[in-house]
């Protein structure tokens, strides 16, 4: 084999030519270990399970991600990964719901769905109230209301017209969509519904608050958002039609801060019960709903001064750049209705299984490969802003830490049990070479598509801050808009098995080739600090 022998002589007598000149050949050895361990080994669907059907729903705060975690850390202890720990910030106050019921009494009895808002307060006990509709667009149109709602459970909303099911529900990507999102231009604005009623300014809903509170009301009730999702941050316009039908999208409450608990109590009702209540009110019927709601609030410090929020870490440490980074993460929080199932214990489980496989093949990465299992994320990215605010800088003011020089890459899991079909560059287009040569042996399972778009909503946008890289990847969303996104019905059986074991076997590719490499991967520039 002379030429070879050749060619290995000049490359070491000219050593700089392998680290600066000539591209490092991939570990194809290592990464087929990767691909046969994650496809015919796979624990994930079993960490779903646990994660979902035992501990669900994990939201920040409460009992039951605290137990998500012990169980969680044992795991990682038990495959052997190092420095297991924990680190904790600051949130607020926990939330977490004990008992739930709504009746309709009268004029017929009907078992209500609904799920309170997360952070809602509690009834006093099981209350039995006239139900009457409001329509409160400003602070004008409280003297309409004063002094006739005490004792009453108010309707903010109109009906909302719920259509018979159609179009794609499933979100596979096509072809079509995967050129979309190889391309930069951003694309239009989808046709969304325009927002029926300008609500959304937190000084509006704090006045709403305070005069149902002072008016007496014992609940709100409401039947959630219009039926249309757009996928938002997602790098392209999804728009799914919602799926209704006892599937409700819950969000949020009451504040997290001293005045937890001190709100109207509040609950999201299926469309289809919602409606009905108005259209009998319409008739001037009365209304009888019998409720309870019983929430408990978690101090953010416990008896021994311990905060109530974490990040979960977990390493494999690296070899001759031991002190040089690659992180992988996923939000470890939930939101409250479903279990997590999609949102995220997918993401968790394929993440785990990373750390597994790549101990369990034996993979010695040259850099440190670090799992971060994020806390708070449905409330802000809190986790993932703290952690590298912590370690590696401020966004406000840019003053970086030295672990910032140290630094290769971030790579998220985040947006359901889809596979992954490619990686979006957050517009770092130095790394487009890198990625195209990672991607060109995963073509089979799916992954093509190197989308130069920045996107957002989750966790690698607390790296992309401070201007280290980070990415999340392409995703089929599946069900993720219609059906499960911080909705009830988020639960285990929305989770494709497939497309997890796929999306583990990406993952930890991308992380043991980013660990591998002699350099670090290309940043952009980093941001300004806007004064
Ligand atoms: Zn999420």
């Amino acid at each position: 084999m002379p030429s070879l022998f050749i060619s290995f002589i000049s490359l070491s007598m000219f050593g700089f030519l392998a680290t600066s000149a000539v591209a490092q050949p991939l570990d194809h050895a290592t990464m087929a270990a990767i691909r046969n361990e994650g496809l015919r080994g796979s624990q994930a669907m079993d960490h779903i399970s646990w994660l979902s059907d035992v501990y669900g729903p994990r939201v920040t705060g409460t009992p039951a991600i605290e137990q998500a975690r012990v169980w969680t850390m044992d795991k990682l202890r038990e495959w052997g990964l190092s420095n297991v720990h924990e680190e904790r910030f600051p949130f607020g106050h926990g939330w977490s719901l004990q008992r739930f019921h709504a009746h309709m009494v009268e004029p017929q009895v009907m078992p209500i769905i609904g799920y309170p808002k997360s952070w809602s307060s509690s009834t006093d006990g099981t209350v039995a109230a006239n139900v009457t509709r409001v329509e409160i667009q400003t602070a004008a149109d409280f003297e309409k209301y004063r002094g006739t709602l005490n004792g009453k459970i108010v309707l903010p909303q109109p009906v909302r017209e719920v259509r018979m099911l159609d179009g794609d529900l499933v979100l596979r990507m096509t072809d079509a969509q995967l050129t979309e999102a190889s391309r930069i231009q951003v694309p239009p604005a989808a046709p969304g519904r325009p927002r029926e009623q300008d609500r959304s300014s937190p000084s509006f809903n704090d006045r709403l608050q305070e005069f149902y509170l002072e008016e007496g009301v014992i609940a709100v009730l409401d039947r959630g958002s219009d039926s249309f999702m757009v996928g938002v941050g997602s790098g392209l316009p999804y728009q799914t039609q919602r799926t209704d039908g006892g599937t409700i999208f819950v969000g949020h409450g009451g504040p997290r801060n001293e005045n937890a608990g001190n709100v109207v109590p509040s609950v999201t009702l299926a469309v289809e019960h919602y409606n009905r209540m108005v259209r009998i009110l319409d008739k001037k019927v009365p209304v009888l709903v019998e409720l309870n709601i019983e929430a408990t609030f978690h101090d953010e410090v416990d008896a021994i001064g311990k905060l109530n929020a974490f990040n979960i870490l977990a390493e494999i440490p690296g070899t001759d750049l031991a002190d040089e980074v690659v992180m992988i993460g996923a939000h470890f929080d939930t939101t409250h209705a479903g279990t997590g199932a999609t949102d995220n214990a997918t993401g968790v489980a394929a993440m785990m299984e990373v750390m597994r496989i790549l101990k369990m093949v034996g993979a010695n990465p040259r850099r440190t490969i670090r799992l971060a299992l994020w806390g708070g994320e449905e409330q802000g990215l809190l986790g993932s802003r703290d952690y590298v605010k912590r370690h590696f800088g401020d966004p406000q003011t840019m003053r970086l830490l030295p672990a910032h020089e140290k630094f290769s890459g971030y790579f998220n899991i985040d947006n359901g049990s889809g596979r992954l079909r490619g990686i979006w560059l957050q517009e770092n287009f130095a790394i487009a070479p890198v990625f195209e040569e990672w991607i060109a042996s995963l073509h089979d399972l799916g992954v093509t598509t190197l989308g130069p778009r920045s996107v957002s909503g989750t966790d690698h946008v607390s790296f992309d801050a401070v201007g280290l890289p980070g990415f999340q990847f392409i995703q089929d969303r599946l069900e993720y808009n219609a059906r499960t996104h911080h909705s009830n019905m988020d639960v285990f059986e929305r989770v494709q098995r497939d497309d997890v074991l796929q999306i583990a076997v990406v993952v930890a590719i991308f992380a043991y080739n980013a660990a591998m490499r002699d350099e670090l991967l290309p940043r952009r520039v980093l941001p300004r600090v806007d004064r």
